[in-house]
């Protein structure tokens, strides 16, 4: 028999995870369930920030899940230096001057001045173009298919833990092919892996697109993007895939002769996902009671906390081990809490604030019923499970709250998403309820930019499937092009 009931602590057991509800202050609750719950804490240096293992574990997580799909689909990683000579960035100026502000500068090199400055790589296309063009000699050789896995340093002014911070980790692929159409196509699948990656592991829905030319990568042809809506109605770039076409290939001397024996420029791809992800992963499951962790990527993913009444690490301790191990040798992340030093109603509030999956709990009365009560966090609801049958019920009730999770997600996306004819329309759907906005635009620039300085408003992707007609919702001219509007991080 299955019992299903709301989980209720008591005043003094909610008190101990202390943060701003989400509901109140999204910003200072996202900041505070950072540090409470130990994912990461502020570096001593400006901008910067330390992750800490709670919080890397996600990363790892992130990194293990995502590093098969590159693999399985024929890529291979490798790793670059962090130092890029300031020559190889000169090279090409509209490359530059997009990082220019926010690049920083090694000039020194223990008691010695440098001849040539270094940069702190900001994106690593130029050693990668400059080692590309030694490896690369004849179609044979191609595609090269490289991914790497590093941190980058950006400074930047306004920071954000794990969103905007001066230096942060990511993937990077660089790739090179015979031809425009095979770079399309290797742009649009890595796209295309994204959004399959962070809607199924993540559990966080996208929309994903072309970008506008003024949001495009510096020197790419095209860029891609997969956008999610986060709980304050923001938007958040979640990843990249950009076509670079033969720009860079012409500027590192990137060539290979070709089937007819003809020497031809590379085209090229790049494409990245940061930790920006557990960012994401905080801001659209989160609730006032703290974390919510999809299971795939959740650090832990089952507590067990056996209650201590009676003489409990007799009668209930053993067996609480003894499940402990069971669940590890089927490869779940687990944590068995058998402090004495805290009350099981504190470690409830704590492991729901941390965002762990599930909680099972065990008391002397569950033992004598050969049974254990077990806590989904996604809805709080409680039911008492047969020790027997546990081990292969465990998957299923993971996968619902996985599930739950995205599904509730995609409802938050559905009912922010909004479109706008008229931009009285959408200036007021921007101050009031923020979201999406589906809305026509020319596809000029200057109506863009009007847009932005009026509203604060960017278009975060352009979909991929037009097949519309309408009038741009600033200055009303006939456009075929509808597209996603939003506040973004
Ligand atoms: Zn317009």
């Amino acid at each position: 028999m299955i019992v299903r009931m709301e989980c209720k602590l008591s005043k003094d057991e909610r008190l101990v995870s202390q943060i701003t509800p989400k509901s109140k202050d999204f910003s200072r609750w996202y900041v505070e369930v950072i540090k409470k719950a130990e994912l990461a804490d502020y570096a001593p240096m400006k901008g910067m920030m330390v992750i800490r293992p709670y919080g890397f574990a996600i990363w790892e997580n992130i990194q293990s899940l995502l590093d098969k799909r590159i693999k399985e689909s024929g890529h291979r990683n490798a790793y670059f230096p962090l130092f890029i000579p300031e020559t190889f960035l000169q090279k090409e100026t509209e490359h530059l001057e997009g990082f220019s502000p926010e690049v920083a500068w090694v000039t020194q090199g223990g008691a010695e001045e440098l001849e040539e400055r270094l940069a702190v790589r900001p994106t690593s296309e130029a050693i990668i173009g400059n080692m590309y063009s030694k490896w690369i000699k004849s179609w044979r050789d191609l595609p090269v298919l490289i991914n790497q896995w590093a941190n980058i340093v950006r400074w930047e002014k306004v920071t954000r833990p794990f969103l905007r911070t001066t230096e942060f980790l990511w993937q990077e692929g660089h790739t090179a092919h015979e031809s425009f159409e095979e770079a399309e196509k290797e742009t649009l699948m890595i796209l295309d892996m994204y959004r399959e990656f962070v809607e199924n592991e993540l559990a966080v829905p996208v929309v994903s697109g072309r970008k506008s030319e003024r949001e495009r990568f510096a020197g790419a042809l095209e860029t891609y993007a997969i956008e999610a809506l986060m709980s304050d109605g923001k938007a958040l770039q979640m990843g990249t895939s950009h076509n670079l076409g033969q720009h860079f290939s012409k500027v590192f001397n990137i060539r290979f002769e070709d089937r007819d024996q003809k020497l031809q420029y590379v085209w090229q791809t790049s494409w990245g996902v940061s930790t920006r992800l557990v960012g994401a992963v905080i801001m659209a499951h989160g609730d006032d009671s703290g974390l919510r962790f999809p299971p795939r990527v959740a650090p832990t993913q089952i507590v067990i906390i056996p209650i201590s009444l009676g003489d409990w690490k007799t009668d209930v301790l053993p067996t609480a081990e003894k499940l402990e191990i069971q669940l590890k040798k089927e490869g779940w992340r687990v944590e068995l809490d058998a402090r004495e030093e805290f009350t099981p109603g504190w470690k409830f509030s704590e492991y729901e604030m941390r965002g762990v999956p599930l909680r099972i709990e065990i008391g002397p009365r569950d033992i004598q019923k050969n049974q254990a009560v077990i806590v989904r966090r996604d809805t709080m609801t409680k039911e008492s499970l047969s020790l027997d049958s546990m081990m292969n019920e465990i998957p299923e009730v993971l996968d619902g709250v996985q599930n739950t999770l995205l599904e509730q997600a995609l409802q938050f996306q559905q009912d922010n998403t909004h479109e706008a004819d008229e931009y009285e329309e959408f200036k007021s759907i921007l101050e009031s309820r923020r979201g999406f906005i589906r809305a026509f635009w020319c596809g000029r620039q200057d109506c863009e930019d009007k847009i932005k300085e009026e509203t604060m408003a960017t278009i975060r992707v352009i979909p991929l499937e037009q097949n519309k007609q309408g009038r741009c919702v600033r200055c009303q001219s006939r456009s075929g092009q509808w597209v996603y509007f939003a506040r973004a991080y």
